[in-house]
């Protein structure tokens, strides 16, 4: 590829206020059309805005998460464009001082580190709905629905400074994960909650000008970013490669085709004509309540990573995992604070825990397998009561049933067989059964010894304790 790939991307992020960010309408999400409406978010002559606290609580948290200067005195402005779901005429946003400024993410990309830099964090609302409907006689209709009309948004500007698809989604990955951490944002992306526009421009390798960009808009999915940004990429490669010239412009991505079409161009591109609100003063934001907030800010999953790598010495494959959600890694903790063998928790937690629960769709906080009964059959494996094998159909009933582990075990009969007797009489009738691969093993076939600690556990039905299994078995063998 001959080309550079430059990528920067606007993160609209949907903040989960009871109440909208200028009026105390409610922002639950599903609500009847328009009944979660009032003078203010309806766009009513005179009805004035009254700034939410939240919100700006809110702003402040992500912009501390993400290394950002919080702006002593900011500014709300009114930006004007004319669309049905927007009553009044404009949106209230930020320009020209936004809440939060010059922050930076680290991503990690092919075991590569890299800083992507913040431009901005600014408050602003969001529009209504349109929908539209055919009706019966195959007309069309539009209706507005303005239960989100006037809802707050956080918009998080990158600097442009991604350089491939796999960048961009590594960054949108971690800007998720940080607002769920925070509890700023359900991170819903399907219900747009959580939503992305990502500028993507080409210039020549080792050119240090950047080329003209396309914005491609309102994008929902990791999968989809990717997809869009790499389609667009190679549209512009193929317009460059001609000798012609990319156009500035707004874009479409369309999921079903995997392709991007322009929506408009720089001549339609609306002049805003910002300026600031008169309804509403400058928010003055003192550095006592900026430190009050970061006193309440979560750990965040970086240093929840790292700390489990140092703390519980796990492999940063597994730090990583545990630490991908704020409740995972309270399962975990819960877990390690009742069992000292933090790897074994992991093995289960990564495997059967995480496993079962996304077969029925369930959260973890909602495991019937609770951190108690993991960490009893825990014990339960090191005292020798059951095998690890066994300790899988133990997990998987308690995790059904909620039932304490030993009495799963006991009803159920599962008690590791480790009475020497026992084992030996299970080992003769195998070996009686398979004289032909026993001369075969005598002969030098050892391949077969993994063929026999197979029929000697199945013959117990799992029970044998599998250490003296092998041992015994091996005796048997060579004697
Ligand atoms: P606008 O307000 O028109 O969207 P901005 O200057 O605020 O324009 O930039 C929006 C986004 O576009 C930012 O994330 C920025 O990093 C990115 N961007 C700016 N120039 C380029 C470019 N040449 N190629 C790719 N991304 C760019
Ligand atoms: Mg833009
Ligand atoms: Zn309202």
């Amino acid at each position: 590829m001959k080309y550079q790939v430059v990528i920067g991307l606007e993160v609209h992020a949907q903040l989960l206020t009871n109440s909208k960010i200028f009026c105390g309408c409610s922002t639950r999400f599903g609500a009847e059309p328009n009944s979660q409406t009032c003078p203010v978010c309806l766009g009513m002559p005179g009805a004035l805005p009254v700034l939410n606290g939240k919100v700006v609580e809110y702003a402040v948290k992500a912009g501390l998460a993400t290394n950002c200067a919080i702006t002593p005195r900011s500014i709300f402005a009114r930006k004007n464009y004319f669309y049905p779901d927007l009553p009044k005429g404009y949106q209230i946003s930020q320009y020209e001082l936004p809440i939060c400024v010059n922050g930076c993410l680290e991503i990690e990309v092919d075991g590569e580190i890299k800083k992507i830099g913040i431009t901005r964090i600014h408050m602003e609302e969001d529009a209504g709905k349109l929908v539209h409907m055919e009706t019966m006689d195959a007309g069309e209709k539009s209706y507005v629905d303005l239960n989100r009309a006037c809802t707050p948004l956080l918009e998080i500007v990158s600097e442009p400074d991604l350089r491939s698809a796999d960048e961009a989604v590594a960054y949108l990955k971690k800007l998720h994960q940080i607002v769920v951490y925070l509890g700023i944002c359900d991170g819903n992306m399907e219900e747009g909650s959580f939503r992305c526009d990502a500028n993507v421009s080409l210039m020549p390798v080792g050119s240090d000008t950047f080329g003209t960009r396309a914005e491609l808009k309102n994008i929902n999915s990791f999968r989809f970013i990717k997809q869009a940004i790499e389609y667009e990429i190679e549209r512009q490669a193929d317009i460059l490669d001609e000798g012609r010239k990319v156009v500035q412009e707004t874009r479409l991505f369309d999921p079903a085709t995997g392709t991007t079409r322009s929506m408009r161009g720089k001549e339609e591109a609306h002049d805003y004509r910002y300026f600031p609100d008169p309804d509403l003063v400058p928010l003055v934001i003192g550095d006592d309540w900026v430190e009050e907030i970061r006193g309440t800010l979560p750990e965040l999953p970086d240093v929840k990573r790292q700390r489990y790598v140092a703390e519980f010495g796990l492999p940063e494959y597994d730090a990583e995992v545990l630490s991908a959600s704020r409740e995972i890694a309270e399962y975990f903790e819960a877990c390690a604070a009742l069992y000292p063998q933090a790897k074994t928790i992991s093995n289960w937690v990564m495997g059967e825990v995480l496993r079962a629960l996304k077969e029925d769709g369930r959260e973890i906080a909602d495991c019937p397998a609770t951190p108690r009964l993991l960490t009893d059959m825990l014990q339960l494996i090191e005292k020798g009561t059951i095998s690890g094998k066994i300790a899988k159909t133990v997990f998987e009933e308690m995790y059904k049933t909620g039932k304490e582990p030993a009495r799963i075990v006991e009803e159920k009969g599962l008690v590791q067989v480790t009475d020497t007797g026992a084992i030996e009489k299970i080992i003769d009738d195998v070996l009686a059964k398979e004289p032909g691969q026993v001369e075969e093993y005598r002969n030098g076939k050892e391949k077969l010894f993994g063929f026999f600690v197979g029929q000697v556990m199945k013959a117990s039905r799992g029970k044998a304790n599998p250490a003296m299994v092998n041992e015994l078995l091996l005796k048997k063998l060579k004697g």
